[in-house]
């Protein structure tokens, strides 16, 4: 699948908060990017709780998630290469009450 996505644009898009590697989801529909969402700390909470990338992505979205597909991918800070993110089992449960269809990893996607 051709990705419809300008990734090195998202390198540097991505809030100071967070240490590691960012989480993107970027959710997709008719090959347009409608919604980009990514992992945030979630104040006021000692920056101990993250919003994920995929429920960020889809509170953008609202309805218009419904029938899309969700790219997710990280991206590490030390290198800033691509690496594989797998959503977790809330994400995953939101995505599929949100109507997602399909759900691509860049990472895998790059490497098959
Ligand atoms: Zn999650």
């Amino acid at each position: 699948m051709k990705i419809p996505v300008d990734i090195e644009k998202y390198k540097d898009d991505h809030p100071e908060d967070v240490k590691k590697a960012i989480h993107f989801a970027i959710i997709l529909k008719r090959n347009k990017v409608i919604s980009v969402g990514y992992n945030r700390l979630a104040f006021p909470h000692g920056g101990k709780f993250t919003t994920h990338a995929e429920d960020a992505a889809l509170k953008k979205a609202g309805k218009r998630a419904r029938g899309a597909i969700m790219l997710v991918f990280r991206i590490r800070r030390k290198d800033r290469s691509i690496a594989t993110a797998k959503p977790c089992y809330t994400c995953a449960f939101l995505m599929a009450r949100a109507g997602i269809i399909h759900v691509i990893d860049l990472y895998e996607e790059m490497n098959k």
